[in-house]
């Protein structure tokens, strides 16, 4: 009881507002408002087996499962909401978008539950600088609701990499070889883990990562999930 007037009156102090477009939220959980939730086209990728991002995988990494919950396209408040947690500080966002995707997945992969989460490690230097890795948001927000352990330590990023933005397949391809190491002293053995990042494009990076994975980790099966989308 007291704890709904205080949440009533700091409300009026300190309204919470969409991120999405500032307009007034009545319930502070949901950081988006219901409209722009509705503008978020939602893939359903997760409940169908062959679905886009497996396609673009096959053949390339061995995986059990592979979904994304956005698609993304250029100049969409998806693009404008990653680019708020990924360069702008907005962690709560990133946390927030982990825990639908999380909901997502524990609706839809009842028989290929991953019992941990990796996020897709940045380049060391790079994450110094931005203070974080945004998609061990992405991750922090999934195990509330997953209840599994995010591993931070399991793969790493040896080598920097140029954006693979204005890159054509092969070069994104070659530009990401040899990048990722997995740990020698490896928690995930024998474990299906969930490789998670914010958007997935031609696969290239998920590629090089989750076979590093694969080559140094007895036993250990590997599932993909990221935020967006993007086809090429
Ligand atoms: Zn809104």
């Amino acid at each position: 009881m007291l704890k709904t007037v205080l949440d009533s009156v700091s409300h009026i102090l300190f309204p919470w507002l969409c991120n999405g477009c500032g307009s007034d939220l009545v319930n502070k959980h949901h950081l988006l408002c219901l409209q722009c939730t509705e503008h978020l086209h939602e893939t359903g990728f997760a409940s169908l087996p062959g679905n886009p991002v497996e396609k673009a995988l096959w053949g390339r990494l061995g995986f059990r499962a592979a979904m994304s919950q956005y698609y993304f396209s250029k100049n969409a408040l998806l693009q404008q909401l990653i680019h708020q947690f990924k360069y702008k500080g907005n962690r709560e966002l990133g946390i927030y978008f982990g825990k639908l995707m999380g909901a997502t997945i524990r609706s839809a992969w009842h028989d290929t539950m991953p019992d941990a989460l990796i996020p897709l490690p940045l380049f060391p230097d790079k994450e110094r600088k931005r203070g974080y890795n945004q998609a061990a948001l992405l991750c922090e927000g999934m195990a509330t609701i997953l209840n599994v352990p995010v591993v931070y330590d399991a793969v790493r990023r040896v080598r920097y990499t140029s954006t693979q933005t204005h890159k054509t397949r092969m070069e994104r391809w070659q530009n990401v070889e040899g990048v990722f190491v997995a740990s020698a002293n490896n928690t995930i053995k024998d474990k299906h883990i969930l490789l998670v990042d914010d958007v997935i494009t031609t696969g290239a990076t998920m590629e090089a990562c989750g076979n590093a994975i694969l080559e140094d980790v007895p036993g250990v099966k590997i599932s993909i999930a990221t935020l967006a989308y993007a086809a090429l």
